[in-house]
């Protein structure tokens, strides 16, 4: 197990590997088939991403954009694996026959407007950097992924997963990560890597929230709703209000998050349990945006945008530090009123120290 040194960003797979690995083992090869292939394709692209994090190439050329105007392609990979595939819908083209290219398009730019409008962010970078993605990757692809410049999303195997650009929270997710590796660059490792992952969970729900126009108390708070096909026991992939619960399926086991440290599960698989132990600040974050009430990207997002963005938070931040500089931040941006009370009790409540 290494750790990630800190040039190589953030490989992100919105199904962890532990899912797919159990899946590989299913008796079924109906069920067992897609995983084993997902799982190859999944390794060959983390091998590629590192590749062309050393060589340089494969970067996605800068677009003369407005500023504060989305610069978006939606590419096409016709079921193959060469990235980024046939040019479908560039920015300002009507909607196509395809659902699939309408729904990433429409995703990508619903992440652009929150990071614009809430936080005055253009941008993954801050500096207008066009939005890539890629649909219809090889064929029965059990996953969507950030690969430090694009985004790529499979069909599902209709068995187990359906079309991952379904959730739209599921596009933020992953286009968080790119906010991330251009801000604090957390290690994906560990709790550094599991805040990496929170991080990406909030705000994929906030996008979702914001493109819906919902409260905090409207939302459901799920990751992945509406992934999942029909034979399968569950909601979502994880659940920020209830971390632990979204599924407890015959083939895809039981959603092994955590929602406090309480519970906090040690291991070495999924890079340390970024996606496992994630489910503790997430928690936290919707406990402190459900006390506010409101829309949650106005105070608790804002907050935890200000602590991604603020230049002190470490790549090797641990829960605690994290969490310490959300009570620091909550005070520099709202001063001593109700948003540092619910951002303390909310830790508090997860078992994580403020200092
Ligand atoms: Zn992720």
């Amino acid at each position: 197990m290494t750790r990630h040194g800190g040039f190589e960003p953030v490989f992100c797979t919105i199904v962890p590997p532990h899912v797919l690995d159990r899946l590989a083992q299913a008796g079924d090869p109906v069920l067992a088939g897609p995983a084993r292939r997902t799982l190859q394709r999944d390794a060959y692209e983390r091998t590629q991403r590192r590749l062309t994090t050393v060589v340089g190439a494969r970067a996605v050329a800068p677009l003369a954009a407005e500023p504060g105007t989305p610069h978006r392609t939606v590419h096409d990979a016709g079921h193959g694996t060469g990235l980024p595939g046939r040019a479908v819908r560039a920015e300002g083209d009507e909607p196509g026959q395809d659902a699939t290219v309408n729904r990433a398009y429409a995703g990508l730019g619903a992440t652009f407007e929150l990071l614009l409008s809430a936080y005055g962010r253009d941008s993954i970078d801050g500096a207008g950097m066009p939005l890539v993605a890629t649909v219809h990757y090889d064929r029965d692809y059990n996953n969507a992924f950030w690969n430090g410049e694009q985004m790529v999303f499979g069909d599902g195997d209709g068995e187990i997963f359906l079309d991952f650009t379904l959730p739209i929270d599921v596009i933020g997710h992953e286009l968080a990560h790119g906010v991330t590796q251009h801000t604090a660059n957390l290690d994906y490792f560990g709790q550094s890597g599991a805040l990496n992952e929170s991080v990406s969970d909030v705000f994929g729900a906030l996008i979702k929230q914001y493109s819906l126009g919902q409260t905090a108390a409207e939302a459901d708070w799920l990751i992945g709703a509406g992934l999942l096909a029909p034979r399968v026991t569950g909601t979502a992939l994880r659940s920020m209000k209830e971390p632990g619960t979204a599924y407890d399926d015959d083939v895809l086991g039981k959603d092994p998050q955590p929602a406090t440290m309480d519970d906090y599960v040690r291991t070495g698989r999924d890079n340390g349990g970024v996606h496992i132990n994630s489910g503790i600040p997430n928690h936290a974050f919707y406990l402190a945006a459900t006390t506010l009430g409101g829309h949650a990207w106005e105070r608790a997002g804002q907050i935890w945008y200000d602590v991604l963005t603020g230049g002190e938070l470490r790549q090797d931040a641990l829960f605690t530090d994290f969490a310490t500089l959300t009570v620091k931040a909550a005070r520099a941006r709202f001063g001593q009123g109700e948003e540092l009370l619910a951002v303390t009790k909310a830790w508090e409540r997860v078992g994580v120290r403020t200092l």
